[in-house]
C-alpha cells in the first residue's frame, strides 16, 4: 500500500480523531500518556510547520508534527515508533493499522482530546 493509500484508508475509518485539533502543549501531553500505556520510547517531539502531515525517525525514537496537529496525525507518527519498537516495522501495512486502532481507541476511552494544555 503505498502511503498516500494509507492515509485515505486511515482518515476515512478515524474521522473524529482526523478532525480533532490539539494545542501543541495537549498534543506532547497524549503523546507521553500514549508512550507510557503501551510502553515504547518517544525521544522527541518537534513541532513546526503547518502542513498536515508529519514524520518519525525510526532509530532516534523521534517525530514531527506540525502546529495544531489532528490527534490522527500525532497517532499515526507514534504507532511508526511503536511498530519498529516492537516488531521492526517500518512499513505502511496492515500491522501498523491494528496499532493505529488500538491506540485511537485508547484516546477514544480515556477522551484525552478534552485535557486542558
Ligand atoms: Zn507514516
Amino acid at each position: 500500500m503505498t502511503y498516500l493509500k494509507f492515509y485515505q484508508k486511515e482518515n476515512d475509518a478515524f474521522k473524529t480523531e482526523y478532525n480533532i485539533h490539539l494545542e501543541d502543549k495537549q498534543a506532547i501531553k497524549i503523546a507521553k500518556k500514549i508512550s507510557r500505556h503501551f510502553k515504547f520510547t518517544v525521544n522527541e517531539i518537534k513541532i513546526y510547520g503547518k502542513k498536515s502531515h508529519g514524520y518519525a525517525w525510526f532509530r532516534l525514537n523521534k517525530i514531527k508534527i506540525p502546529h495544531n496537529t489532528s490527534l490522527s496525525l500525532l497517532i499515526h507518527e507514534l504507532a511508526h515508533l511503536y511498530e519498529y519498537q516492537k516488531h521492526n516495522n517500518e512499513r505502511h501495512n496492515k500491522q501498523l493499522m491494528k496499532t493505529i486502532q488500538k491506540f485511537i481507541k485508547y484516546c477514544r476511552k480515556k477522551n484525552y482530546w478534552l485535557l486542558e494544555g
